[in-house]
């Protein structure tokens, strides 16, 4: 006989404000089963949970109901106090009354009405809750970590030094993604090279990790703690004894834009892509080299080169031969750091960006005020070098603008504009610099305070509004846009405009659908709760670090990926990982062989299985469901037209119970009303 125990939370002010808890109590007291219910201003806290504790063994309870928030909040809370109360964690359920109700309706009466009603269908379903345990598996015990940016780069560091292996894979030819191209960094204008080249050498020398450049995932399956990835490295076609010498870059004679500097200067074909670059080898680009370089022959790759660069190199490391290498790793988490790029500004054509020279976006300024970039660091606008004697930097370029661009805010360009200006200041002490914003958003430690230094003793001049258009006149830019503080037009003659454009995902969809780890409308990583579960993504296992997850500054990167390690350490750490054991289980009897669950699983945990021939039964194909890959989300389910599938703890004997629970509360006449407890 079920004795099931109730226990309404107020939530504070939250749940009672609208709800009227007691209300809600004392009809749960009704409800078949019920042996025991109680309310509370606080579920969640420690005497909250005492109190159920107390209750599940002096009423001897079968199973809990706890009618509070969502249970993405707290259902890991309180099956953990049910079950140090000594009942098995999967006989406590909860009825969400905050989020599906008392936020979202105001009337007092109606919203009761609802609580009770959403009390009742989940005390129906825990009357048929049946005892699970969680689900082992065992643990391959190193990472991958995807991206060699300041998150990638942290993230490796923090495993690798807690003394677990990690391969680091990074699709370009050095470690550093854009920190690396950064001039100096707000707020305390730390030389970004300096502070980053350190850790790059580090992760080079660590003797944990495994550092592959130029490579990138082609294939990813398994589940947590037994991935298995295929990872593609691309031919460098330069051995790794390469000492580094340049002597076959000065022989190359192709030139080709230099992707590290935006374009803004030439490489040669066979290049490092900057002076501080880890691995320091060289790398012979294939696309770019003459005599349209790659040919196939026999499935094999070889450059038809001019072999200067070969000629020229002493120690003979270049090999024309080599070929992309496919290289197997098992993993046991993966963590994905594959950061941002900027948004074509020329989406936005009234900027006049790819169509005049000396309107360039953040990135490229940075080059332009780097020491090591196209001009060494002497400020030279890029259509004929000359120092710009007024610069109009412009804020919000595709960020908060859901017409054109994206609706988000990109969290960091308020704050490194200012360092543009600062900078430029700096460089060029005459010039006029002048700072187009909405509003200014500094809300990082020390970061106002760097805003108001900027405005203040540097000299920029800030107006709110937005910019109309630029055009070219003669050798200079006019900016015409509007100050809506002073309601004036406003026209400026600029040397060089400057656009903060929105950071948009560098890697999105494919790699997601790779990793089965989901996106989020803009193609940024989705966390699983934005506050409780900030690093990990739906499919366990797969974890997120800086930017690929949404916009960031180098601080909350750093943040992030030592969160991210930490909980790749959580997993790491056990050689058995235990899951909860709410997945789906086929009826073989009853399943046809049809697959559709297969082709609609999310996350490939599906898979058919042969039933071999018995006493006058023919062999056929059924569904199989790998439990360690299933993550419960019950769509195999509702695709089933045998009704072969259940999800365990939401069987359909369970919500066909939540349902008459309601029908019975509001049809009382026609169905039989539920009342009487047998609590005695
Ligand atoms: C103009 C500008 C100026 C800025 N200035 C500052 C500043 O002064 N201070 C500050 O705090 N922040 C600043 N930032 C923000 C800073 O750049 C970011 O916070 C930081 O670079 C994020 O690091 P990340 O590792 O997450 O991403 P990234 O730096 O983008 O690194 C991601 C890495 O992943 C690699 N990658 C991508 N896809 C794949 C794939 N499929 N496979 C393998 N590898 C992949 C990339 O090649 C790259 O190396 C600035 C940003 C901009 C745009």
């Amino acid at each position: 006989m079920s004795r099931i125990g109730v226990f309404v939370c107020h939530c504070g002010e939250n749940i009672a404000r609208t709800v009227d808890v007691e209300a809600v109590c004392a009809a749960a007291r009704q409800l078949p089963g019920v042996a025991h219910a109680e309310d509370y201003p606080f579920m969640c806290s420690s005497p909250g949970q005492k109190r159920m504790q107390e209750a599940i063994r002096d009423r001897n309870l079968t199973g809990v109901v706890v009618a509070a928030c969502s249970p993405h909040m707290h259902e890991t809370t309180f099956r953990g106090a049910a079950a140090e109360g000594g009942l098995n964690p999967f006989l406590c359920e909860m009825a969400n009354i905050r989020e599906q109700c008392s936020w979202v309706h105001s009337d007092p009466e109606e919203a009761t009405l609802k609580a009770g009603e959403i009390v009742s269908q989940m005390v129906a379903k825990v009357r048929f809750d049946a005892e699970l345990d969680a689900i082992k598996v065992p643990v391959t015990r190193r990472a991958l970590v995807i991206g060699g940016g300041i998150a990638g780069i942290r993230a490796s560091l923090d495993i690798a030094k807690a003394g677990y292996q990690v391969t680091l894979v990074e699709r370009e030819p050095s470690l550093g993604g854009n920190m690396a191209r950064l001039s100096e960094t707000f707020p305390t204008l730390d030389c970004s090279q300096c502070i980053l080249t350190p850790l790059m050498v580090e992760v080079s020398h660590h003797p944990n990790i495994e550092m592959l450049t130029y490579a990138e995932i082609e294939e990813v399956s398994g589940y947590v703690g037994n991935f298995n990835v295929r990872i593609r490295r691309k031919p460098r076609f330069v051995l790794e004894d390469c000492t580094g010498c340049d002597d076959c870059t000065q022989a190359c004679p192709v030139v080709t834009p230099n992707e590290f500097d935006m374009g803004l200067s030439w490489r040669k074909a066979v290049y490092i892509p900057f002076p501080q670059a880890v691995p320091a080898i060289y790398t012979l680009d294939a696309a770019a080299c003459v005599n349209a370089n790659l040919e196939a022959a026999n499935g094999r790759y070889r450059v038809l080169a001019c072999e200067r660069c070969a000629l020229a190199c002493a120690p003979r490391v270049i090999d024309y031969d080599m070929n992309p290498e496919l290289i197997e790793r098992e993993v046991g988490v993966i963590v994905i750091a594959t950061g941002y790029e900027l948004w074509n500004a020329a989406q936005a054509p009234e900027y006049g960006y790819g169509r005049y020279p000396d309107v360039v976006n953040g990135l490229e300024f940075e080059r332009l005020l780097s020491a090591s970039g196209p001009t060494l660091g002497e400020l030279r606008r890029p259509s004929d070098r000359k120092v710009p004697k007024s610069v109009v930097f412009i804020q919000c370029v595709g960020s908060r603008d859901p017409e054109h661009g994206v609706a988000y805010c990109s969290r960091t360009c308020c704050m490194y504009t200012a360092k543009h200006a600062l900078l430029y200041k700096h460089k060029v002490p005459d010039g006029e610099a002048y700072v187009f914003y909405i509003d200014i958003r500094a809300a990082g430690k020390g970061y106002e305070e760097f805003i108001s230094r900027v405005m203040a003793e540097d000299k920029v001049l800030y107006l709110r509004g937005r910019v109309g258009r630029v055009v070219q006149d003669g050798d200079g830019l006019v900016v015409y846009g509007a100050d809506t503080l002073s309601s004036q037009p406003v026209r400026i003659r600029a040397d060089m405009v400057v656009l903060a454009t929105a950071m948009v995902p560098a890697a999105g969809e494919e790699l997601g659908r790779t990793l089965r780890a989901s996106t989020d409308e803009y193609g940024f990583f989705q966390e699983v709760h934005p506050k409780l579960r900030p690093v990990e993504t739906m499919t366990a296992g797969v974890l997120l670090a800086g930017a690929a997850q949404g916009p960031k500054d180098i601080p909350d990167t750093v943040a992030q990926a030592s969160a991210a390690a930490s909980k790749a350490l959580e997993i790491l750490a056990s050689p058995i990982y235990s899951r909860e054991p709410t997945v789906a289980t086929v009826n073989t009897a009853a399943c046809s062989g049809c697959l559709d669950c297969a082709r609609v699983c999310p996350y490939g945990a599906i898979e058919s299985r042969e039933i071999p021939a018995r006493a006058g039964t023919p062999p056929r194909v059924v569904a199989h469901v790998n439990e360690a890959m299933c993550e419960g989300c019950g769509i195999c389910t509702s695709t089933c037209r045998s009704r072969a599938i259940d999800v365990a703890g939401f069987d359909d004997e369970q919500l066909f119970a939540q349902i008459s629970a309601v029908a019975r509360l509001r049809e009382p006449a026609k169905v039989g009303a539920g009342g009487g407890s047998d609590q005695g």
